[in-house]
């Protein structure tokens, strides 16, 4: 059902956007969270490293002969000298921190070396991990080896035992080389740690943390997403389904409609939504103009059937009426004259030839409904086949008392054409002129070119055709009022309303035109117009 595909696409997208929402804020965070905390180790490593050669310094200074006394500097001076140590990218509470951090480790400085020459540096470094945010891990080393080719540490915090940091990151980083470097991640302990590492001539600090807390903070992230979730895929499944029904409404609406139009009430049509609904408006009219073919092609269809049930209900009552008659006299007499039965017989062949014609003219328009009709196509000069059709024309307009024309002109026009078909097409319309015009007047057969293609046909200067005649006569059993009420034997004979319409057929499937011109009274021109080759 539409429906529920709609709401099931809706929910899934809205919990793909969530999820995707959440990992990529999980990504981001993680990434945060470790960039920080590099740079806090490294910072951290700096601060120590200073902290070191400073009080190694002034107890190398305190235990030589001039004592040197340590001038205690302006909170501002700190603060400048922080300020350009900082590298100018970093801003805001990092800033601060920094800051900070080294007003802090100055300020151990100063008092410890008001306090006492023989402070221990490492108690300072000590006291400092103590008081920090972080109870970082410190490991320092002297960078000349000892007698064994060792570099002796110097100083372990507490929190690493006796472990070894230099063992756990000694491949992150070159001890001869670099001066300050991040050392990423490594397992120390069964724990994720990252470390820093900054050197001088002198000494090396490894400093490193554990990556619990940002496994922490990303994993509540992660819980805060998974429990939003479900909460956003009932909100998109209800919010889907209100949306699809409102959506869906309209084309149901239309759809109920479209149901109780049958064949019986083609004429009614569906009622044309609001101007908004462009895509609404453009469904119903598609509909309704469906619709109205429909209807027309029934309308069609149902004269049709009482047309052609009526053309042939005439003819077989008078054969049955001959039979029932023959049949009478027979049981009368016991015999027939053999003039009557002659008379009777030929009335009853005459029908039948109608029948048959009607028939046959109805199995080929069929044909031609069903695209069954196919030319047999062969190129020729159009003027030549019509010069030999008017030799015969003429004959049969001289039995009749007609005067016969031929305006065919001496080029050729070559065309691609069913010849038979053609010159059924021409005897139609040669016949209807014979029919329709009185004895004394003219018939013409003509064919001229026109540019590309070319126009040929019949003339007559008969009766003519009312101008609300003239795109009927096409349909199938049309025939004028005037047709209908002049019918003489010779006209119930031939007249079957079948001709034009045969015609039409036949030269539309030669992608051709045929047109009337006529004026009551005065006569009528057919012309077909077919592309030259
Ligand atoms: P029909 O067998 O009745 O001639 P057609 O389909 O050939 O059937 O013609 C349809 C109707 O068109 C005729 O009944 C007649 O009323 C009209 N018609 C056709 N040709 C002519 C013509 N040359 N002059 C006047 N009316 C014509």
């Amino acid at each position: 059902m539409l429906r529920i595909r709609l709401v099931l696409w809706y929910a899934f997208l809205v919990v793909m956007t969530v999820a995707a929402v959440g990992a990529i804020q999980y990504i981001l965070l993680y990434r945060s969270l470790t960039n920080e905390l590099d740079t806090a180790l490294l910072d951290d490593a700096r601060a120590t490293l200073r902290l070191v050669e400073t009080r190694t310094t002034q107890q190398l200074a305190t235990s030589s002969t001039t004592p040197k006394t340590n001038v205690p500097r302006s909170l501002k001076d700190i603060i400048d000298e922080a300020l350009a140590q900082t590298p100018d990218t970093i801003k805001g509470d990092e800033l601060t921190d920094r800051v900070l951090s080294y007003l802090m480790n100055e300020m151990l400085n100063q008092l410890s070396a008001q306090d006492s020459s023989a402070a221990n540096p490492f108690d300072l470094i000590v006291e400092r991990t103590l008081t920090s945010k972080r109870n970082n891990m410190v490991e320092i080393l002297a960078k000349a080896p000892d007698s064994s080719g060792k570099l002796p540490v110097i100083f372990r915090t507490k929190n690493l035992s006796s472990q070894s940091l230099y063992n756990v990151y000694k491949n992150h980083f070159s001890i001869e080389r670099d001066t300050a470097v991040t050392l990423g991640s490594s397992i120390f302990n069964d724990d994720e740690v990252r470390g820093a590492y900054v050197g001088s001539k002198q000494f090396g600090v490894i400093v490193s943390f554990s990556t619990n807390y940002i496994d922490d903070t990303v994993s509540g992230l992660l819980r805060t997403y998974l429990f939003l979730l479900p909460i956003a895929l009932v909100i998109a499944s209800l919010g889907g389904l209100v949306l699809s029904r409102k959506a869906l409404k309209p084309f149901e609406e239309i759809a109920e409609t479209a149901q109780d139009i049958s064949a019986k009430n083609l004429s009614q049509r569906i009622s044309m939504p609001a101007r908004q609904d462009r895509e609404l408006r453009l469904l119903v009219s598609t509909l309704n103009s469906m619709f109205g073919r429909l209807e027309s092609s029934f309308e069609r269809i149902a004269q049709f059937s009482s047309d052609a049930s009526h053309e042939l209900k005439t003819p077989l009552a008078i054969l049955r009426g001959e039979i029932e008659q023959m049949q009478r006299k027979i049981a009368a007499s016991q015999t027939i004259d053999r003039a009557a039965a002659e008379s009777m017989l030929s009335s009853m062949t005459e029908e039948v030839a109608r029948m048959q014609r009607i028939v046959e003219g109805l199995l080929l328009l069929a044909k031609a409904d069903d695209h069954r009709l196919t030319l047999e196509l062969e190129t020729f000069d159009l003027a030549e086949f019509l010069r030999s059709i008017a030799e015969d024309a003429e004959i049969l307009t001289i039995d009749r008392e007609l005067t016969f024309h031929s305006k065919i002109v001496s080029d050729q026009a070559i065309i691609r054409a069913d010849k038979t078909k053609l010159y059924q097409v021409i005897m139609n319309l040669f016949d209807n002129a014979l029919k329709y015009t009185p004895k004394g007047g003219e018939v013409t057969m003509f064919l001229e070119r026109s540019g590309k293609e070319v126009r040929f046909g019949v003339s007559d200067s008969g009766k003519g055709i009312a101008l609300e005649d003239q795109d009927k006569i096409f349909q199938r059993f049309y025939r004028t009022e005037e047709a209908r009420s002049h019918r003489g034997a010779e006209y119930v004979a031939r007249s079957l309303g079948l001709g034009l319409a045969i015609v039409k057929s036949i030269i539309d499937l030669h992608q051709g035109q045929i047109e009337v011109e006529s004026e009551p009274g005065k006569g009528s021109k057919f012309i077909i117009t077919l592309p030259l080759v």
